[in-house]
């Protein structure tokens, strides 16, 4: 059976909405499909329903994914099983979406003293995780630069003049949150951390459940770095290819990025 545990909805920055990713994994024979949208579980009630009324429909492991920051590397941690009315964790997603709105207005006072005009309207403010990039597309559409990584090099990036912080979780806090909410925590896509030493680390002294093995971002390879990790660190194995639906970045449809469930030891645990 296939699986797909890690994809991403209207909800936060994917271009479907939950009910068409549940139809869309009954299409591709997806046996269990994680809805982990960033720092929102809104996409869960739907994709519930939608499952109750597909012929087909994929098992739903209810999700999360949250960003949080160690120094200069992001780290992304998955929540699965999660109970998504669990006041704390809805509360500290609230926290961190103002904490981001507020961060949006310093930036563009920032950048205005400088002479760049943006408004908060054309950064894509609803955008549950508008952050620089959004700021960069706006700066290029006004015309002030041509391309995006330009906007970073002269304005946005850390040390240049119109860089703000972003508010972010710790890991700790991220993964003590989601014990708090009764659901597993798993560290994310850790070959995009870049930094193998860091991730030792995170895992051998944050109480994750688990690490995801299986992603679009991690050749053969890493896999089998990841999966001794998962031996040391007595870890649960996950897997899910990401899917965002967006053009130009794999996977562009959901189930070409195979997981297989007898790879992914976390769905025993799901599933109870
Ligand atoms: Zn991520
Ligand atoms: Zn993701």
């Amino acid at each position: 059976m296939l699986v797909d545990l890690h994809t991403h909805s209207t909800c936060s920055d994917g271009r479907y909405t939950p009910s068409q990713l549940v139809k869309m994994a009954a299409e591709a024979g997806i046996g269990i499909l994680g809805i982990t949208d960033h720092d929102s579980v809104n996409g869960i009630e739907e994709a519930l329903n939608a499952a109750a009324a597909v012929p087909g429909a994929p098992v739903i492991a209810k999700g999360v994914e949250l960003g949080t920051q160690v120094g200069e590397s992001s780290v992304h941690i998955l929540g699965y099983n999660i109970d998504i009315h669990n006041k704390n964790l809805l509360d500290k997603i609230e926290e961190m979406r103002h904490a981001r709105e507020k961060r949006l207005h310093r930036m563009l006072d920032k950048i205005g003293a400088l002479g760049y005009h943006i408004t908060v309207e054309q950064c894509d403010p609803k955008n549950r995780a508008v952050g620089r990039p959004h700021v960069a597309k706006a700066l290029v559409k006004k015309g002030y630069f041509s391309s995006v990584e330009e906007a970073f090099d002269v304005l946005l990036k850390r040390g240049k003049p119109g860089y703000e912080p972003q508010p972010k979780l710790s890991p700790e806090e991220s993964v003590e949150l989601l014990h708090g909410a009764g659901g597993l925590a798993v560290l994310a896509h850790p070959a995009e951390i870049e930094n193998l030493p860091l991730v030792n680390t995170l895992l051998s002294t944050i109480p994750f459940d688990g690490i995801e093995v299986y992603h679009p971002s991690a050749d053969e390879k890493m896999q089998q770095c990841f999966l001794q990790m998962a031996e040391k660190y007595k870890l649960l194995v996950s897997g899910g290819s990401d899917f965002h639906g967006v053009e130009g970045r794999f996977p562009e449809q959901l189930g070409i990025f195979k997981v297989y469930a007898e790879k992914v030891n976390i769905i025993q645990k799901m599933l109870k």
